[in-house]
């Protein structure tokens, strides 16, 4: 961003809570790496409030809004229009003001996971991956590693949300309390639970894994979580959690302005601004 004028145009992030999103840093590292003349910011948005943002959005005339927690399914019902993929998750990160003055929806969460396991050089067609935790994030994730050709086994707490997330990958599941063999046979495991997150606890016993394996952490606070580390020393192949943030965002970038994303740029800055906070 170079300075503020009234031709700036502005994008933003709505979510409670949202001050300590990362989202400000990687957008506007990228607008400011393409020399574009726009600007990111956060909007604390309380939940039931999704609709009212989704129309100030048209009335401000705001180029795109990134969708956090607890306003992701909210927006896919406020959207005039939805991307296959978020239609099928009924959730979406991501609103683009068009041309027509419509306000589409698309959710870039599991094509940006797809994509961090790309830069460690994992392809997932025909893999075996287990995922563990069925909540939002592991929806989407299914549901691309699915896309992908990954047989996907899913196992979470509740059996029932394991189910949901499966099927959206037409895959499987298997108990909680059997996931440690499950991961132990897997090509690829990715964890999409909070577990780890603030540098405590593992989803799953690490004597399960295995050298060669992928083992991928959606969580990024802190970048490697004990689960990442634990893996490393037995040899699996790690992918941590901010290839995915920083990939969902490069993609809402190239949505927005029509230029290829400065993804390094983007990264570099996100490393930046954790390591300021850890
Ligand atoms: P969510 O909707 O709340 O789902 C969390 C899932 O984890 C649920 O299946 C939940 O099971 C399970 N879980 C929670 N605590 C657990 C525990 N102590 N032991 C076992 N399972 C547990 O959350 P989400 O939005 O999917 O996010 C999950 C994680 O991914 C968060 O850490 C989030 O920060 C991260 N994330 C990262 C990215 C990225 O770009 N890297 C993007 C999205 C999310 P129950 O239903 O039984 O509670």
């Amino acid at each position: 961003m170079s300075s503020i004028s009234g031709a700036t145009r502005v994008a933003g992030v709505i979510g409670d809570p949202v001050r300590h999103s990362l989202s400000p840093i990687l957008h506007n590292a990228a607008y400011r790496e393409l020399a574009l003349d726009w600007v990111y910011v956060a909007f604390e948005v309380p939940d039931g409030a999704t609709r009212g943002a989704v129309d100030a959005m048209r009335t401000l005339g705001l180029a795109g809004l990134s969708v956090t927690m607890p306003h992701k399914s909210a927006a896919a019902a406020a959207a005039d229009r939805l991307s296959d993929d978020a239609r099928t998750l009924g959730s979406v990160n991501t609103l683009t003001l068009e041309a027509d003055d419509m306000i589409a929806g698309d959710s870039t969460d599991g094509e940006g996971f797809l994509r961090s396991l790309r830069d460690a050089g994992c392809s997932v067609a025909g893999a075996r991956v287990v995922l563990l935790g069925a909540g939002g994030a592991a929806r989407a994730v299914a549901h691309a590693l699915g896309r992908a050709g990954a047989n996907v086994t899913v196992s979470a707490r509740r059996a029932p949300a394991a189910v949901t997330a499966a099927e959206l990958a037409r895959g499987g599941t298997v108990p909680w309390d059997e996931r440690a063999a499950a991961a132990g046979a897997a090509d690829v495991v990715v964890n999409a639970t909070p577990v780890g997150m603030g540098g405590d606890g593992v989803p799953l016993p690490l004597d399960a894994l295995r050298h060669g394996q992928v083992l991928a952490d959606l969580v990024y606070h802190p970048l490697e979580t004990p689960l990442l580390s634990g893996a490393r020393a037995r040899g699996a192949i790690v992918v941590d959690g901010l290839g995915m943030l920083v990939h969902q965002a490069a993609l809402q970038v190239e949505r927005w302005t029509a230029k290829p994303a400065p993804v390094e740029a983007m990264r570099a800055a996100a490393e930046r601004q954790l390591r300021r906070e850890t």
